[in-house]
């Protein structure tokens, strides 16, 4: 299919058969206007041109924009408006933020045992002695 064409081969794709893909995925029916860009999927954009003759085919890392030709390897702004590349996604940063949570949670925990433990683990402490405090 014209799917697998362009996925093989991000060339710049004309309107015509943007808008045939287009009406491949919506069921045969013609997309009224033409969009400023299509999402063919998480991986893949397809981003009208500023002279609105052509689509771009964008990934995250390539492009088939003239900016991309010139400047191989470095993502475009296609790339990068499209394909936001933070370094973490938000759900490894979540759960790296409760797993700190966790370990606060856990040395306050290990902090707060009763006084009674360290007096007794003091050696030579008197029996019944309050410590240096009251003798103040
Ligand atoms: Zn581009």
């Amino acid at each position: 299919m014209l799917n697998k064409l362009v996925i093989a081969n991000p060339v710049t794709q004309t309107r015509d058969a943007v808008q045939q893909l287009i009406a491949y995925f919506n069921h045969g029916q013609q997309p009224e206007e033409m969009p400023s860009f299509y999402r063919l999927d998480g991986e893949m954009v397809l981003v009208l041109n500023n002279k609105k003759d052509a689509y771009y085919v964008t990934t995250p890392k390539t492009c088939s924009c003239p900016a991309s030709v010139y400047n191989p390897g470095k993502p475009c702004k296609h790339s990068r408006k499209y394909f936001p590349q933070p370094k973490k996604s938000r759900e490894e940063l979540e759960a790296e933020g409760e797993a700190i949570l966790e370990a606060h949670h856990n040395t306050a925990k290990r902090l707060a045992r009763p006084p009674e433990d360290i007096r007794a683990s003091l050696p030579g402490w008197p029996e019944g002695a309050h410590g240096p405090v009251e003798a103040i």
